[in-house]
């Protein structure tokens, strides 16, 4: 291709909110064998909300709700700060969906005002006067396993079956058993333990995009073979990659994880794509040979990508391969 053809192809692709940085960039996406998808707000909208509380022990509903937004709250500070001494030096402000969800949920539990409108709304001025929250102490946010804290003296931890096991918190049949049914129904359970018990379990769901099976479908056409990665659990990964028809699943990746899983599809020599949008999937992007941040993302997601997709639209995951096939026409 002629330097011109990369410029217009480069405008082109700006113009459908497909920034490229660089001639190289353009010109490896034709090759890409392999496209590798965040699931959390990458092929999901990112939108989680809590679908099922299910309290096992007789503390009252309100009160187990309360317990874990308190300590939701402070993950959402925590984990920033954990990120950034880690990794990056990060300002970014994002919560964890996870987290986000719980608190919204409990909120809506406890300040609901069916009679402000038509519809109902929060009532801010009832909460802000409240101050329902516990006060937290001690708090870690443990990537990829959820969050510890105390209140009054007593521990609590909201995560995954990692988080648990490892501090040695026993899970009985039946907890397990309702977690399993939410995970075949592709949701994420949250489980979470007071005083060393387990107290109750969460269901989340986090609805799939749009146009995420069409684009899998599109993939598999072009002769690119889609995978998906993730820092959630087993069953619900395979649930979620069923409803697209991917077949090739990474689940319970730590966060550090995604770069490796990258680099092992590199092996053989294939161009990898990674597609992703939060700060967890940053080392990931930069070690893919095309990394695609979707979204306005992180600004540390577009930084380690090769790729911005602007309009927050798989489609264009498409777009970018075919700009680029078209730009140096490779005879196939
Ligand atoms: P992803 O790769 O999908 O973005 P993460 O690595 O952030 O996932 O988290 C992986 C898993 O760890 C989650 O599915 C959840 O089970 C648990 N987890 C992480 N953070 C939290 C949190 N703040 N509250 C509850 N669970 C969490
Ligand atoms: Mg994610």
């Amino acid at each position: 291709a002629t330097p011109t053809a990369v410029m217009v192809a480069t405008g082109v692709g700006a113009n459908n909110g497909v920034l490229i940085k660089g001639g190289d960039a353009l010109e490896r996406a034709q090759m890409v064998k392999y496209v590798i998808f965040d699931k959390t707000g990458t092929l999901t909208q990112g939108k989680a909300t809590v679908t099922t509380v299910k309290v096992f022990t007789g503390m009252e509903r309100g009160e187990f709700l309360t317990l874990v937004a308190s300590a939701e709250v402070t993950s959402n500070f925590s984990m920033i700060i954990l990120l950034s001494e880690s990794y990056f030096l990060s300002t970014a402000s994002s919560e964890h969906p996870l987290g986000k969800a719980i608190l919204q949920y409990a909120r809506h539990f406890h300040f609901f005002d069916e009679s402000s409108t038509t519809n109902g709304t929060l009532n801010d001025a009832k909460e802000l006067s409240s101050g329902w929250l516990h006060d937290v102490s001690d708090f870690s946010a443990l990537p990829g396993r959820g969050v510890q804290c105390f209140i009054d003296g007593k521990r609590i931890l909201v995560g995954n079956r990692k988080l648990l096991s490892e501090n040695g918190i026993d899970i009985s049949t039946e907890v397990e058993n309702f977690v399993v049914e939410l995970e075949e129904s592709a949701k994420t359970g949250i489980l979470v333990a007071y005083d060393d018990v387990l107290t109750g379990v969460l269901g989340v769901a986090d609805p799939l995009k749009r146009e995420a099976s069409v684009v899998i479908d599109g993939l598999h056409k072009m002769g690119v073979i889609p995978v998906m990665v993730t820092g959630d659990n087993w069953r619900t990964a395979r649930a979620v990659a069923k409803e697209l028809g991917i077949q090739d699943v990474r689940a319970e990746v730590m966060p550090a994880g995604k770069a490796d899983v990258v680099r092992s599809f590199q092996k053989d020599g294939s161009v990898v794509a990674m597609v992703g949008d939060g700060i967890n999937d940053s080392p990931a992007l930069a070690a893919a040979d095309v990394g695609m941040a979707i979204g306005a993302g992180t600004d540390i997601a577009i930084e380690a990508a090769d790729y911005v997709l602007m309009r927050y639209n798989l489609e264009d995951v498409i777009t970018a391969i075919d700009l680029s096939r078209k730009t140096f026409s490779r005879i196939r």
